[in-house]
């Protein structure tokens, strides 16, 4: 409806706004959503329910607005690590899987093994910090209107929950960013930035966060300098999470171990005291890796979903053309690097890319 207001309407909107944004000043039903539960699944428990907000039109046009600000002098000035690569412009999942994937290719050809550790963060929208943001947002330099506006945005925001025609009683969140806003998907990327100043391009230990989806691994030659330093990155990022308000679940939280041999030497790694569990599959960004990155497993899963071969990869496949992008993408860096694991899994001449 607001995008078909006449022009005389909009010019309206647009010196509201401007009004809104220099006196600081924004209409309190901003901070108010209506959540919709919506289910996941054909059970009918509380977890199986998704959560969809409903917030104010006006407030969607007006954070895009910001948003976009935000994001431009963030790129602009260089402020998220490179290594964040979730919802910024020009980067994809397929960037962190062909970074990954590379890699642990590399470190197969140096004749090494590569442990990685797949971090597990529970709620992570919905425990962000504002507090974190801000502290962020003051250090970069950060000021003025757009600080103020997202002062607003992020604290005593209100909820009511409906079902069918029945709404709840407001409650105030203390906690988290707005859900399904796409202001609270940048705030996300400003408050998880933290978690790279552990690290430093000279460090064995690498880590890619996309969103919450975080990995991090090293390839060091001698196992027990590499269950070291991995032990004492994880005991940072445990350290990190509970001083920034996020929490990693050490049962979801699991390690693999990539390397050729067939036999090879799990090295215990622990997180907040807990032991973490080794696995032989595990699905990072869609994709599932195993040890010897053969891609078994997700090529099984395809021809499955798809009841066709999985190569070549046309629109013969019922599969999202996403996914297929993205492990064309995954398996031409594979070719690109000539090596020989693709062909344990196919030859060849059975698939074309
Ligand atoms: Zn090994």
């Amino acid at each position: 409806m607001l995008k078909n207001l006449p022009r005389e309407s909009s010019l309206q909107l647009l010196n509201l706004y401007n009004r809104m944004w220099t006196d600081g000043s924004f209409p309190r039903e901003w901070k108010s959503a209506i959540l919709v539960p919506f289910p996941k699944t054909s059970s009918s428990g509380v977890a199986d329910f998704r959560p969809i907000a409903l917030s104010n039109c006006d407030l969607k046009i007006f954070e895009r607005l910001v948003n976009f600000r935000l994001m431009w002098y963030l790129e602009k000035e260089n402020l998220l690590n490179n290594n964040q690569i979730g919802f910024r412009r020009g980067r994809s999942t397929t960037n962190s899987l062909t970074t990954f994937s590379g890699d642990i290719l590399e470190s197969f050809e140096k004749r090494s093994h590569t442990t990685a550790v797949f971090f597990d963060m529970q709620g992570a929208y919905d425990r962000t910090w504002a507090e974190v943001i801000i502290n962020q947002l003051v250090e970069w330099g950060f000021h003025g209107h757009i600080l103020d506006f997202i002062k607003f945005y992020l604290t005593s925001r209100k909820i009511r929950v409906r079902i069918g025609s029945t709404l709840s009683s407001e409650e105030s969140i203390d906690n988290g960013v707005p859900q399904g806003g796409v202001l609270s998907v940048t705030l996300f990327l400003v408050a998880i930035n933290g978690i790279f100043k552990f690290f430093n391009p000279d460090d064995p230990n690498k880590i890619l966060v996309y969103a919450d989806d975080i990995v991090v691994y090293n390839d060091t030659l001698d196992d027990s300098e590499r269950c070291i330093q991995l032990q004492k990155c994880v005991n940072e990022i445990g350290k990190w999470a509970s001083r920034n308000g996020f929490r990693f679940s050490p049962s979801k939280t699991k390690i693999m171990h990539f390397c050729r041999k067939h036999r090879c030497r799990q090295i215990p790694l622990s997180l907040n005291g807990s032991l973490l569990e080794y696995v032989e599959t595990y699905k990072y960004l869609g994709l599932w890796f195993d040890p010897k990155l053969s891609f078994k497993k997700h090529i099984r899963e395809i021809k499955t979903a798809s009841y066709v071969d999985p190569f070549p990869l046309t629109t013969r496949c019922s599969l999202p053309m996403g996914q297929h992008m993205m492990i064309k993408e995954v398996l031409l860096l594979l070719l690109n690097l000539n090596l020989s694991l693709v062909s344990d899994v196919m030859s060849p001449s059975q698939f074309t890319l």
